[in-house]
């Protein structure tokens, strides 16, 4: 069927309430369980441009247009409560992150939307460059205790001791908040859309390890598509639009269900186009040795 039919199809049982049928009966009766991650996407940007990441070649218009230029829009704040809500009201009690490939505390509106998810008895996680961060000792005591634990990216040490500083400085910065550290330089992960995945040896047998994140993660972009995996950001898999349908319609489609218990299987890779060349899992690649 062409894709414009399909999509108008689509619609037509959405409007029928169809899927939210479907969601009820497999909540009920699949056993799938709620996922354990939820982000969302409150805006599109990052203010900085690695090699390692997934939106570094991006010229689709998600992340940067077909120039290499970025996208900056907004999800609106009355849709990032409403998928708070929709979350709590299902009663989930996991982690929440307000990014996907996006610099989250770029936007002025972070420390409301924390403050919500606080309020909500939910927990609020977060990925973060650090640079707002660091011009800003303000914001920095405001969230601390806010966000239950904060993984800041270490991008431009060049030897251990800088490591072991930078380090140094971010524990000196929260007391409350629970700090780690994401390392590139030295123990990267081979990520699809990045010039890393194209530069560093790859292990075959990756390709035929089984892949939870489908049933763990609920990823909603800042335009409420939803991915599959933090691979997928440009929402390959077509699982719906957060902003057409609840949460709960995506999450317990049997699209979804179907495709994450194949996933979740040895081997189950090789069914999916991007999944059948995705190295997620396999081990850390050191770019310093590896001289990327
Ligand atoms: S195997 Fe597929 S579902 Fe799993 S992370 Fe890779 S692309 Fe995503």
């Amino acid at each position: 069927m062409p894709n414009n039919l399909k999509k108008a199809a689509l619609k037509i049982l959405i409007r029928l309430g169809v899927y939210k049928l479907i969601a009820l009966i497999l909540k009920r009766y699949s056993g799938f369980p709620i996922w354990t991650n939820l982000e969302i996407d409150i805006q599109a940007s990052c203010n900085r441009d690695c090699e390692f990441c997934p939106r570094f070649l991006d010229r689709s218009g998600v992340r940067k247009d077909e120039h290499g230029k970025q996208i900056l829009t907004k999800m609106s704040s009355d849709k990032v409560y409403n998928l708070i809500d929709q979350a709590h009201k299902l009663g989930f009690k996991g982690k929440i992150k307000l990014h996907r490939l996006s610099e989250s505390l770029l936007d002025k509106r972070y420390v409301e939307f924390a403050e919500y998810i606080k309020l909500k008895g939910l927990r609020l996680l977060e990925n973060t460059n650090g640079d707002v961060l660091k011009k800003n000792d303000a914001l920095c005591a405001k969230l601390d205790g806010l966000i239950e634990h904060l993984t800041i990216g270490l991008y431009d040490y060049k030897n251990e001791r800088e490591k072991q500083e930078e380090m140094a400085y971010w524990r000196s910065k929260f007391k409350k908040t629970e700090v780690a550290f994401s390392l590139p330089p030295d123990n990267c992960t081979i990520r699809q859309g990045s010039k890393v995945y194209f530069e560093v040896l790859k292990n075959p047998q990756a390709l035929e390890l089984p892949c939870t994140q489908p049933y763990r993660m609920i990823l909603i972009r800042y335009d409420g598509n939803v991915s599959l995996c933090c691979e997928d950001d440009g929402c390959h898999f077509d699982l719906g639009n957060a902003f057409e349908q609840s949460i709960q319609e995506i999450w317990w489609s049997y699209k979804h269900i179907k495709i994450a218990r194949t996933l979740e299987k040895q081997g189950g890779r090789h069914k999916f186009e991007r999944c059948s060349r995705c190295y997620n899992g396999q081990k850390k690649v050191n770019l310093l040795e590896e001289g990327v």
